[in-house]
């Protein structure tokens, strides 16, 4: 009760309101008495000298009966003034009071709510003013923490998900060997050795995604060769495209400037894009690695191209989400784990770089990843087009 911002701010303004008129009605009254006497004195001095008396002799009783009821009248007026002006302020204060502890007690248990971890509260009709502009910053605050608990949910369940089909699939497999059902020779260890193996991607895959989600990705930056960097990762898929069927090629200016990269997360972002473009191209099409030969907004643009099954419209918008998957089922047995564009994403804006895709649905795909070239490959570029430009001329 002592403590309430009500009772506060009622006696404050009491306070006030009796300080004021208590302090203006004993100043009047003392200025009214004095003048009034003053005033009187000089009456009867007058008097006194007309009928002839000596000036400045003693003052005879200088109030009468009907002074002293106008001295009590005034007195009366002052008090009564000051009554009501308190009885306004005390109305004034708890009204005041009222309007300030109707929000608070809304943000008080909207507050208790949110740190018992219900996100969904929200501080509603309380508008206009600071206490407003609170609300809006609260609700905001309670809306970004209910997201991101959604988004941690489904995320766990996604990996939850992910990781039990493998598991699955090895447990089945074992309990059939030890029940003696299943013959554990070559062919059935190398489909457990799969699995395992798959499980063992996406792990690291989320661990290297959260760290880079948290900023906590250590980047190895050193300038580095686009050149090698292409070949290698194009020699690593070669074996796999020629027997798809499918024609691998790269496309790269003479003179390119060297990336300020850590190699292997650059061969890794690389890596995940020509893989996906070989798992999403049918047999017949192909798949081409490249560079564009300018350096815009200060980074140099890389390319994986394909003429593969390209993505809807409807499902471009969140191909770089966490296991998002245009086709769930037939690409779960193709061996995407949903995570390879998120960790795309996240290692080429951990660089400072962007990545973008333009596709069209049964025509095929393109992604693009802009990177920063050393400091200086700005300028170099420049003069190595022109040097290029002046030679073919
Ligand atoms: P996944 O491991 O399932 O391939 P990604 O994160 O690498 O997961 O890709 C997300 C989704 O984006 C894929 O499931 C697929 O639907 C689509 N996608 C990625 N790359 C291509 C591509 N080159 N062509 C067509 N669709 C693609």
């Amino acid at each position: 009760m002592w403590n309430s911002l009500a009772f506060k701010l009622t006696v404050a303004s009491v306070a006030i309101a009796l300080v004021a008129v208590g302090t203006a009605a004993i100043l009047i009254n003392r200025a009214t008495t004095r003048d009034f006497d003053r005033y009187l004195t000089h009456d009867q001095t007058m008097e006194r000298m007309m009928s002839g008396g000596m000036m400045g002799g003693p003052t005879a009783q200088v109030r009468g009966v009907a002074e002293e009821q106008f001295l009590q009248r005034n007195r009366r007026a002052l008090w009564t003034g000051g009554l009501v002006g308190s009885g306004v302020a005390i109305l004034l204060g708890l009204a005041l009071a009222g309007q300030i502890r109707g929000p608070l007690a809304k943000f008080s248990k909207a507050s208790r709510q949110v740190a018992k971890g219900d996100f969904s509260q929200r501080v509603e009709g309380v508008s206009g003013g600071e206490l407003g502009e609170l609300a809006t910053a609260f609700n905001l605050m309670t809306e970004n923490l209910q997201q991101d608990e959604q988004r941690r949910q489904r995320l766990l369940a996604d990996i939850a998900h992910e990781l039990r089909t493998p598991l699955s699939v090895i447990q089945g497999n074992l309990e059939a060997m030890l029940d003696g059902v299943l013959e554990p020779d070559a062919a059935h260890l190398e489909a457990l050795h799969r699995e395992s193996g798959l499980l063992a991607r996406i792990v690291r895959d989320l661990r290297d995604l959260t760290l880079a989600e948290a900023g906590q990705l250590r980047l190895e930056r050193v300038p580095t060769d686009v050149e090698p960097l292409v070949a290698q990762e194009v020699a690593r898929v070669e074996a796999e495209a020629r027997d798809r069927g499918i024609a691998l090629r790269s496309d790269l200016p003479v003179e390119l400037p060297a990336l300020d990269v850590d190699p292997d997360r650059a061969r890794q972002v690389l890596g995940n894009l020509l893989s996906n473009a070989l798992r999403y191209t049918p047999s017949g099409g192909s798949i081409t690695i490249g560079a564009r030969d300018d350096i815009s907004d200060g980074l140099l643009t890389l390319y994986v191209a394909d003429t593969g099954s390209g993505i809807a419209p409807g499902d471009l918008p969140h191909i770089f989400d966490h296991f998002y998957r245009a086709d769930p089922s037939r690409q779960r047995a193709s061996g995407g784990s949903g995570i390879g564009l998120a960790i795309v994403k996240q290692l080429v804006e951990a660089h400072g770089g962007r990545v973008w895709v333009e596709s069209q649905l049964g025509k095929g795909s393109t992604f693009f990843i802009s990177l920063p070239p050393v400091a200086g490959a700005e300028a170099e570029s420049e003069d190595a087009r022109r040097r290029l430009h002046s030679r073919a001329s």
